[in-house]
């Protein structure tokens, strides 16, 4: 049975998901970035590039078994749909802002029948009568930062992630709605129909994923420094531990490191003694 998996065609999230699927071994046959549709090598798999807004739908209606689109499309669009794997990529937050001098500077100085420009409306028709206020809801499908300053609204609630677009419009960020990252998610009915071929394609994707945030760490350190080296190189099951042909007092390190801890553990390996610090990328973890 020939699995069918959906990928952003175009926008934020879609060079990385076809990046995922290359690292994770499977090989778009003629991968050229216009097509719809392209086969795997080697797999009874295919890949088609949609929206990321239309995949949440095509799954939930079966059309294709499997997608990666962003957490916010889901939970906008309110469908059902089983999430699989939490990717380490797309991180964003739905973010209510105001304008600098509009005076508002948290949700409570909303006023009931101030105009909420958004292409999030579900969302954020929820969030604001769950606080019991009433706001109009001018539905956008892009550009909310502008409409403050064309008079249209007098808030947004927009897709955040450095803040820098809401500084260049002159807006501050004043509440969050819902934070969101790239998610793989899947039909239901498939997860039943095709339990074995989800299994496997999903656990090579996390294998990608979960490689995302570490470094592959090698030295050559000092054997009296071992036990202070483990200590802040706890690696996944301890750092491998190898000899090195005719020297006893030094031996070679290999360890799966936090990439945000690389910086400071060279620096503590080299106050230590070490040599050679190699740091290199993984494709793909497998446990
Ligand atoms: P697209 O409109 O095709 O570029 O895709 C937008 C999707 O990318 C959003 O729905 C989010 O899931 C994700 N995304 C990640 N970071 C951001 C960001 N800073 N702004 C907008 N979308 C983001």
């Amino acid at each position: 049975m020939t699995l069918r998996l959906a990928v952003p065609n175009k926008g934020r999230l879609s060079e990385r998901s076809v990046q995922i699927l290359k690292q994770s071994g499977l090989e778009i046959e003629d991968g050229s970035d216009r097509k719809l549709f392209a086969a795997i090598k080697n797999r009874d798999l295919e890949v088609m590039f949609l929206r990321a807004q239309d995949i949440v739908r095509f799954v939930h209606q079966g059309a294709v078994d499997l997608g990666i689109t962003g957490r916010d499309l889901v939970l906008e669009a309110g469908m059902d749909v089983k999430t699989l794997i939490e990717l380490n990529f797309g991180y964003c937050r739905l973010a209510i802002a105001a304008p600098e001098n509009s005076g508002i500077d948290s949700i409570e100085d909303v006023k009931d029948g101030s105009v909420v420009a958004t292409s999030f409306p579900n969302l954020t028709k929820k969030y604001f009568s769950k606080l019991g206020k009433k706001v109009e809801i001018a539905t956008v499908s892009g550009a909310a930062e502008v409409t403050p300053h064309i008079g249209v609204s007098d808030l947004i609630v927009d897709l955040v992630s450095s803040g820098s677009t809401l500084k260049t419009n002159r807006l501050k960020e004043i509440g969050v709605i819902a934070e969101s990252r790239a998610l793989l998610i899947a039909n239901r009915e498939s997860l039943e129909t095709k339990k074995e071929e989800i299994k496997e394609i999903s656990a090579a994707i996390k294998s990608v994923s979960d490689a995302e945030d570490k470094k592959y760490l090698m030295a050559d350190v000092p054997r009296k420094a071992l036990d202070e080296i483990k200590s802040f190189l706890p690696g996944i099951a301890g750092p491998t531990v190898m000899s090195i042909m005719g020297r006893e007092d030094v031996v070679a390190i290999h360890v799966v490191v936090d990439k945000d801890k690389v910086y400071d553990s060279v620096i503590r390996l080299k106050k230590l003694g070490a040599t050679g610090i190699l740091i290199v990328p993984i494709d793909r973890m497998v446990p």
